[in-house]
């Protein structure tokens, strides 16, 4: 039995970021999309999450290409770190996924060639894969219908129906819809939000927006969105220069970005952009700067400024800033501290909590955009992607609203596989997937064990034991060193101190029976854990050094 699709979500499902896809046919692997996912709070000092790709290198299998769906940095930015690891194949995507992707790859000194789609479909191995303009926070967004021996499927990952979209490039409805009626059998969709009722407004209310916020702004007027919303970014500058300001990009992201996307014709900008260096140097009535940092990232612009801490920019009394996205969630405290510290200065500001009804607008389509990707593609099985695991659940609710049977819709655990062979989906195999860290310029050395002991460190400090032991009759020589950090100030613990000493040279004369260094070690260390949760209800890392002099 040759004739079987398998489908693996290798950034893990429930997940929203890190997306890539992997679609297995008997011989050859096609893959969609590559990003990098957010670590939460708790991981700490962790930069950002890769797909683990450790099943393609293990796989005997050829893999044909890879079609990346839009230029958003949880699609396209894990491609610097992956594409090393694999083998060379072809890269497909629309000329601005191509063109931040490139940029991306760039950073990393890796020059990468991808291949532009255009309206036609196309063959990549053996699949034979449609494009599908659609619209979504970023330009040039593509689903992508693809079709292989085994079966019919639609890749319809972040979209919504946006009827008014800021380009003037509609989503192809027509298009899906003749390609729904050659039968597709499985549908994946965006997720995200199928808790909302109706329709997600349209990108273009943003323009209202500006237009209500900029009256009346007596100093400079900042607005800070996600670098990669080239629509918002141009009603800005459109509104700006309406309203008689220069324009003024500040912050790498943005700055890249937006030359990329006026390279490619996707920006149109005024003949005349203030140099960032001259911001603070014209009047400030006349000047609008867009800003990188809309998250509170550490180290971006805005966060920078917001500490009244950037050379070429910072925030006064008179000016107005405008955060124009809202935060991504479970990065709320970040965006809230950044806003404290604006508001610290005393400069105006607005957000979503202020003016919900028109800063909150999503890229992801609501319940009746999902319903509709539905009717038009007409699919035998759906499988919702991107969205956490309550917006799969209620993406189920809402296919069954419209009569599908529960057993239609099937929801992914983390690792697991979908198989459609002889016209049924089935669960496939479960795969080990690990959570890849990227961590400084290391990439998969930090695990979970690492990860703990900074947790525990974070809570509770660490103490560390340094002990010396003769090496001939190993006993030990003098009493033990003990320093700790984040735990107790040591000097003023003399009685702590003192029951440590006593703890050590009461068992480890005992444990130097042992010839394993790393288990006399451990055993130190436990006895100290279990005193000092004793004496304190506290549970530093304890760390033992012991030395043979
Ligand atoms: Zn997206």
């Amino acid at each position: 039995m040759n004739k079987s699709l398998k489908i693996i979500p290798l950034g893990g499902m429930g997940k929203v970021t890190k997306n890539m896809f992997v679609y297995e046919t008997s011989e050859e692997i096609l893959l969609v999309d590559c990003g990098i996912g957010f670590p939460d709070p708790t991981m700490l000092g962790v930069d950002l999450l890769l797909p683990d790709v450790s099943y393609l290198k293990e796989s005997k299998k050829r893999i044909v290409g890879m079609l990346l769906t839009h230029p958003h940095d949880d699609h396209i930015a894990g491609l610097p770190y992956v594409l090393p690891d694999l083998p060379v194949f072809p890269i497909y995507g629309s000329r601005l996924t191509a063109g931040f992707a490139k940029d991306r790859c760039k950073d990393f000194g890796i020059d990468v060639k991808i291949n532009p789609v255009g309206d036609q479909e196309f063959k990549v191995g053996s699949f034979t894969v449609l494009p599908i303009k659609v619209t979504h926070s970023v330009p040039d967004s593509r689903h992508f219908g693809i079709t292989c021996p085994a079966g019919t499927v639609y890749h319809g990952s972040d979209f919504k129906f946006d009827s008014n979209p800021v380009d003037g490039v509609l989503s192809e409805k027509d298009k899906i819809k003749s390609f729904g009626e050659r039968g597709v059998d499985l549908l994946l969709s965006d997720s995200l939000r199928s808790e909302r009722k109706g329709r997600s407004s349209s990108e273009s209310l943003l323009r209202e927006t500006f237009e209500q916020e900029i009256v009346g702004v007596k100093g400079k007027f900042i607005v800070t969105v996600m670098s990669s919303n080239i629509h918002r970014i141009q009603l800005a500058v459109d509104v700006a220069t309406k309203h008689g300001r220069q324009v003024a990009f500040l912050g790498r992201s943005i700055e890249k970005n937006v030359e990329t996307a006026q390279n490619l014709g996707f920006l149109k900008l005024p003949n005349r952009i203030v140099d960032k260096r001259e911001i603070e140097k014209i009047d400030p009535r006349s000047v609008c700067v867009l800003i990188a940092g809309s998250q509170g990232q550490e180290g971006s612009s805005l966060k920078r400024a917001s500490q009244g801490d950037h050379d070429l920019i910072s925030f006064k009394p008179d000016d107005k800033v405008v955060f124009a996205t809202e935060p991504i969630p479970g990065n709320e405290v970040n965006v809230y501290e950044a806003i404290d510290n604006i508001a610290r200065l005393e400069a105006d500001i607005a957000y979503s909590d202020i003016n919900e009804e028109t800063l909150h607008v999503s890229g992801h389509a609501s319940a009746d955009e999902l319903v509709e990707l539905i009717n038009l593609t007409k699919p035998k099985y759906l499988l919702p992607i991107g969205g956490a695991y309550r917006h799969m659940v209620q993406y189920k609710k809402l296919a069954t609203t419209i009569g599908y049977q529960p057993n239609m819709v099937i929801i992914l655990k983390d690792g697991q596989t979908v198989l459609y062979e002889d016209e049924t989906v089935k669960l496939g195999e479960n795969i080990d997937l690990k959570e890849v860290i990227v961590d400084g310029l290391g990439i998969g050395d930090v695990g979970t064990r690492v990860l703990e002991d900074r947790r525990q460190m974070a809570e509770a400090g660490i103490v560390v034991i340094a002990i010396l032991v003769s090496g001939n009759k190993g006993t030990i020589v003098g009493s033990p060193e003990i320093v700790s950090r984040g735990f107790v100030y040591m000097k003023h613990a003399g009685k702590l101190t003192k029951k440590i000493t006593q703890e050590v040279n009461k068992n480890l004369p005992k444990a130097l029976g042992k010839k394993d260094w790393s288990e006399v070690r451990r055993r130190v260390e436990r006895r100290i854990e279990r005193l000092i949760y004793k004496e304190t209800r506290r549970t530093p890392l304890v760390l033992s050094v012991i030395k043979q002099v």
